[in-house]
C-alpha cells in the first residue's frame, strides 16, 4: 500500500466508524450468527496474491459486520460496559501509527513519561494514595495475575522465583481468599501463578453479597491451625454479578494482622470514584498493596487500558524483571522501564489513547457522564421496585441492576429459573437491547448495566419496555 492509497484508506475508514457510531443503533445489538457462520465465509486458504483495499473493505461490511456483537451500542446492556469514544480511537489509531513498542524508557521515552503522568493523574482523579506507582496493564485479569505473582514473592522472599514450585510448598501451601463472588480471574491467576486452584479459599459473602470479614478471619486462622501458609486476599469492589462491594476496611485490617499481601479489584467500580460522592466504594482501599481497575470498561477508553497500582515498585520490579545484555541501557537507573512491571515484554503504546480521553473530557466530562450512567441505573431500579411483575435481587450501589421476572402464580424456583432465562433469550433475539444473566443465591438473575458512551434515558426505557413486552405469561 503506498502512501496514497493509505491515505485514501484511512479516510474512508475513519468516515466509515465516524457513520457506525452515529448508527450504531440501526443494528440488532447481538449478532445473531450462529456457530460457524463467519467461519464459512472465509477461504480455508490465505490469499496467494495481495487483493485491494477496496475488496477488503466490502468484505468486512458484508462477511465480517453480522457476526459482530456492538458493544458501542447505546442499549448494550450486557456483561460490563466496555465503553468507547472518539478521542480514544483517535489515541488508538495514532499509536497503531506510531507502532511503538514501550517495553522500555529507551524504546519510546514519551510512551513510558505520558505512561507515568497518565497513572498520576488516574491517582487524582479516584483520590488513590499519591505514593502510589502506576502502570498501564491489558487487562484486570492480568493486573490480578501479577498482583498475585508478587504476593508468592513476598510470601517466599522470592525463592518462589527462583526456585520455582518446590519453594510454595515448603512449610504449607500458600492460601488465597476472596469471596464467592469474586471474578473468576482470580482463579485462572492462581493457577497460572502456581497457587493451583485448590489453594483458592471462597470467602462466603452477606445477604448483599459482598465478603464476610468474620468469614475471612475464620478461614485464615483454620489454615493456619492446618498447617498452611496464608499468602494473600482479593477484595472486589463491584463484583461482576452484582457490583457488591467487598468491606475493605475490616479485610485490610485482617490482612494486615496476619502479613497478607491485599490486592483489590475494582476493575469496573473504580470509575465511578472520579466521582467524589462515590469516593467511599474505595473506603479501606488506600491499605491494599495492589488495586486495579479499567478505564477500558467504564471511562470511555476503548479496550484495553487496566490501571494498576502498587505500592511499592521496587517489589513489583524484583518479582518480575529481567535483563538480559540486549536490553540493558545507560539510562536504566534513572527511568522507568515498564518491561519490568508486567509480564510480557513488548508493550503497547496504550497511554495515548487514555491521554486523549482524559484531555478531551477533562475531569468534568467524565463525571457528567459516569454520573449520568448511575442515574439511569438508579431509575431502572426504582421502575422494578414500583411494579409487582418484577423483583430486585441485589442492591445497585452502582450502574448495574439485578433483577428477574415475577410471572403471577409463579413461585417456584426452577420455574422462576427457566421462565427468566427463556425471557432473556427472547428479548435478546430481538435485537433491540442485549443483556445477560448471573446466579446470585442460586437463583437465575437478569442483569442491566449501563454504560455506554451514548446510553441515555431513552435506550434504557426501551429496554424496560422491551422486557414488558417479552414478559408475558
Ligand atoms: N474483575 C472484575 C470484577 C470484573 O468484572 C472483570 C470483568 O468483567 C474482570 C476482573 C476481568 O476484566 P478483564 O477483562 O480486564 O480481565
Amino acid at each position: 500500500m503506498n502512501s496514497a492509497e493509505f491515505r485514501r484508506h484511512g479516510h474512508q475508514v475513519v468516515d466509515w466508524i465516524a457513520t457506525y457510531l452515529e448508527e450504531a443503533e440501526k443494528y440488532p445489538v447481538m449478532s445473531r450468527n450462529q456457530p460457524g457462520d463467519t467461519l464459512r465465509l472465509l477461504p480455508e486458504e490465505p490469499p496467494a496474491e495481495g487483493e485491494s483495499m477496496q475488496r477488503i473493505l466490502e468484505d468486512f461490511e458484508r462477511d465480517i459486520l453480522p457476526g459482530v456483537t456492538h458493544w458501542n451500542h447505546p442499549r448494550f446492556f450486557a456483561y460490563f460496559p466496555a465503553n468507547n469514544s472518539g478521542p480514544s480511537i483517535l489515541g488508538e489509531m495514532l499509536s497503531a501509527g506510531l507502532g511503538v513498542n514501550a517495553m522500555s524508557w529507551q524504546t519510546s521515552p514519551a510512551a513510558t513519561e505520558l505512561e507515568q503522568r497518565v497513572m498520576d493523574w488516574l491517582k487524582i482523579l479516584l483520590d488513590l494514595p499519591t505514593a502510589w506507582h502506576g502502570v498501564i496493564q491489558d487487562t484486570a485479569s492480568t493486573a490480578t495475575l501479577v498482583a498475585l505473582l508478587c504476593a508468592r514473592e513476598k510470601a517466599t522472599d522470592f525463592a518462589a522465583n527462583t526456585a520455582g514450585p518446590a519453594a510454595m510448598a515448603t512449610g504449607g501451601a500458600l492460601r488465597i481468599y476472596t469471596s464467592t463472588e469474586a471474578h473468576s480471574s482470580v482463579t485462572k491467576g492462581a493457577k497460572i501463578a502456581g497457587f493451583g486452584s485448590e489453594n483458592v479459599v471462597r470467602v462466603p459473602t452477606d445477604k448483599d453479597h459482598a465478603m464476610d470479614p468474620e468469614a475471612l478471619a475464620a478461614h485464615i486462622a483454620a489454615d493456619l491451625d492446618g498447617g498452611l501458609r496464608p499468602c494473600c486476599v482479593v477484595a472486589t469492589v463491584g463484583t461482576t454479578g452484582s457490583t457488591a462491594i467487598d468491606p475493605v476496611p475490616a479485610i485490610s485490617e485482617i490482612a494486615e494482622r496476619h502479613g497478607l499481601w491485599l490486592h483489590v479489584d475494582a476493575a469496573l467500580a473504580g470509575s465511578a470514584a472520579i466521582l467524589p460522592q462515590m469516593r467511599w466504594i474505595l473506603a479501606g482501599c488506600e491499605r491494599a498493596d495492589s488495586f486495579v481497575f479499567n478505564p477500558h470498561k467504564w471511562l470511555f477508553t476503548n479496550f484495553d487500558c487496566s490501571a494498576f497500582y502498587v505500592r511499592d515498585a521496587a517489589h513489583l520490579e524484583q518479582t518480575l524483571t529481567i535483563n538480559p545484555e540486549y536490553l540493558r541501557t545507560d539510562r536504566d537507573q534513572e527511568v522507568h522501564n515498564y518491561r519490568d512491571w508486567g509480564i510480557q515484554l513488548g508493550r503497547r503504546f496504550r497511554a495515548l489513547k487514555l491521554w486523549f480521553v482524559l484531555r478531551s473530557y477533562g475531569v468534568a466530562g467524565l463525571r457528567e457522564k459516569v454520573a449520568e450512567h448511575l442515574a439511569l441505573a438508579q431509575k431502572f431500579a426504582a421502575w422494578v421496585d414500583e411494579n409487582p411483575r418484577w423483583e430486585r435481587l441485589a442492591p445497585v450501589p452502582l450502574n448495574t441492576i439485578c433483577f428477574r421476572w415475577r410471572p403471577e402464580g409463579v413461585d417456584d424456583e426452577e420455574q422462576l429459573d427457566t421462565r427468566n432465562k427463556d425471557l432473556m433469550d427472547r428479548v435478546n433475539a430481538r435485537g433491540e437491547i442485549f443483556l445477560t444473566h448471573t446466579k446470585l443465591a442460586g437463583k437465575f438473575t437478569l442483569r442491566l448495566a449501563v454504560g455506554q458512551t451514548t446510553t441515555r434515558m431513552e435506550h434504557v426505557e426501551q429496554a424496560w419496555r422491551a422486557l414488558n413486552e417479552v414478559a408475558v405469561v
